[in-house]
């Protein structure tokens, strides 16, 4: 996965002529991995998705697919696949028809057609279902088809824009897994658009976390929920407790209500105010800190607590049971100096 296959370089939009939907991108994706888009509501992930796939222009930069220029090409010559959140399959034709849509216009031939169609039909399992109109399909099935219709004419790439957008939590699970195995099995690259960080990290090769135009931080689905680049990102991906702070010396800093945690403030100075990050379930029960706990949510699996730590009311902490924790009473725990990241406090 070392050869580019897209390079985004400085590139910006902006609708109005005011505000940049997205702002000086620059952006690479390796051929054959998964990439997502995650971020916000308004980040700018579906104007990066248009401008890759042609349908909007940059206001400035250039997009390069395989070290050729393409954003000045119309959406039909660059060769690319795509799946919007809304399906998007015509109503009208059955879905062999949707499926041939895209080899018909490339003037295929009939028989290569057929087969073709049979072979997508096959890849998203629903050989048997080529006659019928996408009406007639679940909301799951007719993303199938779409995924199918975006693939059918093996392009290098293929854009996916919120495809389980619209469907409830079961059959997002099952596309997500469908999405998985083709990709194993045809290794096309893909960009993926969400702002479900959950099917980011489960899809993703690579997270490229957006905020307000711009990207905050790229890396594998590790990488930024374990060392986010700043307190965007850690509070966008996965849950965090955020207490305020002063950095002590090289190794510690000192909470609102006193308390002096462990940690690594990289280069920050003693007296600087930070904001401590800290996920739930690095807090392990048992240690010399305490917390009252203030509530207790019992979620099967696992028990949440809610504790006064910190100077805080609102301190999350995983238990995997809820033996010992009772409200009122002081739950002790431990917070290793690797799980606490520091953040000056500008740079949110
Ligand atoms: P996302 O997909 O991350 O939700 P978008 O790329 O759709 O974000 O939007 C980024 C910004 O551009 C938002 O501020 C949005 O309001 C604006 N925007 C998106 N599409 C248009 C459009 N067609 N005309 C004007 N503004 C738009
Ligand atoms: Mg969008």
């Amino acid at each position: 996965m070392s050869e580019v296959l897209v390079r985004f370089a400085d590139v910006s939009k902006s609708y109005d002529g005011r505000v940049q939907a997205v702002a000086g991108l620059d952006l690479e994706v390796m051929r054959g991995e998964v990439l997502t888009l995650l971020g916000p509501s308004g980040s700018g992930k579906t104007t990066t998705l248009m401008m890759l796939a042609g349908f909007e222009d940059p206001t400035a930069g250039r997009i390069e697919l395989e070290g050729v220029r393409i954003d000045t090409l119309p959406p039909h010559r660059r060769g690319i696949g795509v799946v919007f959140q809304n399906y998007a399959l015509f109503p009208h034709l059955s879905v062999a028809q949707n499926l041939a849509f895209p080899l018909s216009i490339r003037r295929m031939g009939r028989a290569e057609i057929a087969g073709r169609v049979a072979r997508a039909l096959e890849m998203v399992r629903l050989r048997g279902f080529g006659d019928r109109r996408p009406q007639q399909l679940s909301g799951g099935q007719q993303q199938r088809v779409a995924l199918a219709r975006a693939l059918i004419f093996t392009p290098s790439l293929v854009l996916l824009d919120e495809p389980m957008g619209a469907l409830d939590k079961q059959l997002r699970e099952e596309l997500q897994g469908e999405i998985r195995r083709i990709h194993a099995e045809t290794g096309v690259t893909m960009v993926h658009v969400t702002h479900d960080q959950s099917e980011a990290l489960t899809l993703s090769d690579r997270i490229a976390v957006f905020d307000q135009g711009r990207i905050q931080q790229i890396g594998t689905a590790e990488e930024v929920y374990e060392r986010p680049a700043n307190l965007f990102v850690a509070g966008f991906i996965g849950e965090n407790n955020r207490l305020d702070a002063v950095v002590l010396d090289a190794g510690h800093l000192r909470l609102a209500d006193g308390t002096v945690l462990g940690c690594a403030p990289h280069g920050l100075r003693p007296g600087a105010p930070v904001v401590a990050s800290i996920r739930p379930e690095r807090a392990v029960a048992g240690g010399i800190l305490a917390g009252r706990v203030l509530e207790v949510v019992y979620l099967g699996d696992h028990c949440r607590l809610r504790l006064a730590f910190g100077g805080r009311e609102d301190f999350m902490v995983r238990v995997p049971r809820r033996n010992g924790a009772v409200l009122g009473t002081a739950h002790p725990f431990a917070i290793s100096a690797d799980a606490v990241r520091v953040f000056a406090t500008d740079s949110a």
